[in-house]
This record gives C-alpha cells, sequence and structure tokens, in this order.
C-alpha cells in the first residue's frame, strides 16, 4: 500500500464546515475523507480553519474565523478556560453538553452492537463552580511563581485566577497560596531539570462542612519557611483545618507522593454526604461534585432496588461512600479498595456513623472477590464504581462466578463501560432499563452513568 499524503501542511489556511465533535470536544472538518480536528469549533459551524498540526492520517487546526456560527456556542467564556483542560466544553452551551454525552454512549453501543436505551442527561441547575478539590500545578514563569492550568496536550502552564468549574472559595485559597510562595521567594518545580521546590497546590473544601485541606506538594523533603507558610495561611483562610506538605520527589506526571507530613491542624476534613459524615484524607478520592454525587448514589440505590436482606458488594468502595449510604438499605455490605488510607477512611467513616454492617478490606478488587467466592460470600448486588480503565477480565469472571442478581455499574468512562457490558452480556447478564447518565463534570468532557445489569433466568 502506499504511504497516505496528507493533503494539508502546516499553517495552511481553508473554508469547511464542521460536521462533528470528537470525545475530546474538538471539531471535526473533513478535506474528502482526510479528518481535521479543530480546537474551539462545534458542529454547524462554518469557519477558516488554520492547520496547526499534520500527522499522516489527521492533522489539528484553529479557528482562523468563524463564518458562521452556531446556536449551542456559549460565548460568555474565557478562550483559556476551553484551550486548557479545565473546561474543553465551556464554548458549547449547556443543554447541548448534555446532549452530547448521552450521544457519546449511544454512539459507542451502537459500534459494539449493544441494544440498550441512554436516558437524557441529568444535569446541573448551576453547573459551575462546583469542584470541590483542585490540584493546581506551580511554575515559575519570566521569573515570577504562577499557577494555572495546562494548555491541552502539553506542559505549558497557562496562568488562570478564575477556574469556573470550581468552587470560588477554593479559587481564593489558590492565590492567597501563590501570593505567599511569591512573598517569601520559595522556587517553584521545573519540570524540565528536575529542580525547584513547589509541584503543585492542591486544595479540598467540603461542599457542607466548608472546611479546608491545603496541601503543598513538594519535590524536596524540606519546604523552607513552613512556619511563617502555615502562619499566614492560617490568618488568610480561616476556613483551613488542614495544612499538609506532601512529598514527591520522582521525576513523574504523578502528582502527589506516597509521605504526607501534617504541618497544622488534622490529617483529614471532615463533609457530609446524604446525611453521613466522612473524614477525607489527601491520598483519598472522593468525589469532585458532591451535589451530582448525592443524585448519583441515590439512582444507583434506587435501581438496586434494596430490600433490607440483601447482601451487597461494594468494589472500588475508596472512603466507602457507595457501601455506608446504602448499608441501611442493606443486611450486609463489603467495600474492597486498593488505596490503604482509603480503606482506613473508610472504616472510620462506618465508626463515625456508627454503621455496623459495612466491612472494609484491603486488596485488589479482582482477587479479594475470588477470595469471598471460596470462602462462600454470595452477594445479591455488586456495585462496581472504577477508575477510568475500568474491569478486568479477572473480576469480571470473578462476578460470573458469584452470580449476584443484580449489578450496578458506575462509570465514568462510557468507553469502558460499553466495552465491560459487552462482556457481562456474554456471561449471562443483560441490561435492565435505560443507562442513565449523570453530568458529574460539566463544561468538561467527562461522561458519568448508572446502569444495572440483570442475571438471566
Ligand atoms: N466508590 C468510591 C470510589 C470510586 S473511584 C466513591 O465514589 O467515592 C475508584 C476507586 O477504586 C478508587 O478509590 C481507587 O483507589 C480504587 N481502585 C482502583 N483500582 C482498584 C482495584 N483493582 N481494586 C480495588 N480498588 C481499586
Amino acid at each position: 500500500m502506499s504511504k497516505k499524503i496528507a493533503p494539508v501542511k502546516k499553517n495552511d489556511q481553508f473554508e469547511a464546515d464542521i460536521i462533528d465533535l470528537t470525545y475530546q470536544g474538538m471539531g471535526v472538518a473533513k478535506l474528502g475523507d482526510f479528518p481535521v480536528f479543530v480546537a474551539n469549533s462545534i458542529p454547524g459551524e462554518r469557519v477558516v480553519v488554520g492547520i496547526t498540526k499534520v500527522a499522516s492520517s489527521y492533522a489539528f487546526g484553529r479557528v482562523v474565523k468563524v463564518l458562521q456560527e452556531s446556536e449551542d456556542r456559549n460565548h460568555d467564556i474565557d478562550n483559556a478556560l476551553v484551550t486548557t483542560g479545565i473546561a474543553p466544553l465551556a464554548n458549547l452551551k449547556y443543554p447541548a453538553q448534555l446532549t452530547f454525552k448521552q450521544k457519546q454512549i449511544q454512539e459507542l453501543l451502537k459500534k459494539q452492537h449493544i441494544e440498550a436505551e441512554v436516558a437524557a442527561t441529568l444535569g446541573m441547575e448551576n453547573p459551575f463552580g462546583y469542584r470541590n478539590k483542585a490540584q493546581i500545578p506551580v511554575r515559575e514563569i519570566k521569573g515570577q511563581i504562577e499557577t494555572g492550568f495546562y494548555r491541552r496536550n502539553s506542559h505549558n502552564l497557562v496562568p488562570i485566577e478564575d477556574y469556573f468549574i470550581q468552587d470560588p472559595k477554593i479559587d481564593e485559597a489558590v492565590l492567597i497560596v501563590r501570593d505567599l510562595l511569591r512573598k517569601y521567594h520559595l522556587s517553584a518545580y521545573d519540570e524540565v531539570n528536575h529542580r525547584g521546590v513547589v509541584r503543585t497546590v492542591m486544595v479540598r473544601r467540603g461542599y457542607y462542612s466548608h472546611e479546608m485541606m491545603i496541601v503543598i506538594v513538594t519535590k524536596s523533603k524540606k519546604l523552607p519557611m513552613q512556619e511563617v507558610l502555615v502562619d499566614e495561611i492560617r490568618q488568610a483562610l480561616p476556613e483551613v483545618t488542614s495544612i499538609m506538605q506532601n512529598v514527591n520527589p520522582d521525576k513523574t506526571n504523578v502528582i502527589m507522593g506516597e509521605k504526607n507530613n501534617l504541618l497544622w491542624g488534622n490529617k483529614v476534613i471532615f463533609d457530609n454526604l446524604l446525611g453521613l459524615k466522612f473524614a477525607i484524607g489527601p491520598n483519598s478520592f472522593y468525589q469532585v461534585n458532591p451535589q451530582t454525587t448525592e443524585k448519583l448514589y441515590t439512582l444507583a440505590a434506587e435501581k438496586a432496588e434494596l430490600t433490607g436482606t440483601e447482601t451487597v458488594i461494594d468494589a472500588y468502595s475508596g472512603i466507602g461512600t457507595i457501601s455506608l449510604t446504602i448499608a441501611k438499605h442493606v443486611a450486609q455490605v463489603y467495600g474492597v479498595e486498593i488505596v490503604p488510607g482509603a480503606v482506613d477512611d473508610a472504616k472510620r467513616n462506618a465508626d463515625i456513623n456508627g454503621i455496623k454492617n459495612a466491612k472494609f478490606v484491603l486488596g485488589k478488587a479482582e482477587e479479594q472477590m475470588i477470595k469471598w467466592a471460596a470462602e462462600g460470600l454470595k452477594p445479591d448486588v455488586i456495585f462496581l464504581d472504577p477508575p477510568r480503565k475500568g474491569l478486568t477480565p479477572e473480576l469480571i469472571e470473578a462476578v460470573g462466578i458469584m452470580k449476584p442478581k443484580k449489578i450496578v455499574y458506575v462509570s465514568c468512562n462510557p468507553a469502558t463501560l460499553v466495552r465491560d457490558l459487552d462482556e457481562f452480556i456474554n456471561t449471562g447478564y443483560q441490561i435492565d432499563g435505560a443507562i442513565q447518565p449523570v453530568d458529574q463534570f460539566p463544561q468538561t468532557t467527562h461522561v458519568e452513568s448508572v446502569t444495572v445489569l440483570e442475571r438471566q433466568k
């Protein structure tokens, strides 16, 4: 076969219709059958495209000029939000974002030849300022410490002050810490030379409790000016109840290291979810959108149709949020989770809330479930809430051995969801009712959903 030759080269300009939107939120234009992915363009628009990068079977472009605009375009936004990874869908009006997410699941199901209904995405009333956590890279630009976000597909920091989707109190905290780092002349981490001190500022704020945790992630073991930083943070931010240093000495993209030093206050913050109290440590996963998480878990519990007699497994249990919120509707719930700190939090959360019928185990879900099966544990319902990479074949096999009547799959990635659903269908399960997308991450391309599977007779 002859090598394909791209019909464009860098800096070429041409007029084109935007005919589709990728799952990453890029508009798609076609030159014959050659796709060009155009940043910040929307289906239905006619634009002048400027080519920014060419590969053998596709190219990237930017909008030089909009000739005809889509009705779905949202103007009220800062361009930096779309060009960084913060809010890549913010150029779409909110109803169009919700449709985009529903359609994404529908298309993936169709490709996999799975027949299932996808309900309209449940959205937020105010789809802004919802994130209860921020991890903000700290870099030096022109001799000054800056906080912001990386331009998409790069590690070039774009300084940002209003992050749009984060709790505004978190934005404020990030700026206060940035200004203190400037004031006391700390050095920012330099990725290229693997030098400097401060890599990331992490802030978490309880949606109900308003307790705030600040974590300064450093490359070095030592955090210079530690005492005065703590004093000033406490003075400027009275909501802060925990100040930590996390040490990450490695040359890596992973944000947090393993070692935490408590600089002041508590090692955890507390927040509420569906009426229960949760302790949340710096390394534990906690859903970033507390408002829709309540909707999501309520829905997942409803869909499981729990009657109080069931034995339930919550694989991927994190700090126990699903287990503990369903505990009162079941006989016994078993959680399994791979991060030790999260399991400690989960046990503590069961105690805090006086819940006696939830047991948490540290381990890999796929291995622990085989152990439980061997011990004779027969769950009626299994909740699955895996990370983006979805389930392993071993996990699906373990479910096949346990043969629960129902599986409730909470997914944050439609691609792996659909792949896994196909496996479950082959193992003797069928999708019960509609798949329900819930917009956990407005303004971003992330798609969360709940699917119920039922064992066929
Ligand atoms: N249900 C929880 C956590 C969901 S996030 C909540 O909503 O808060 C997914 C969790 O799975 C994370 O806590 C992660 O640490 C954990 N995890 C990842 N791989 C795992 C595995 N193989 N076995 C068990 N837990 C795993």
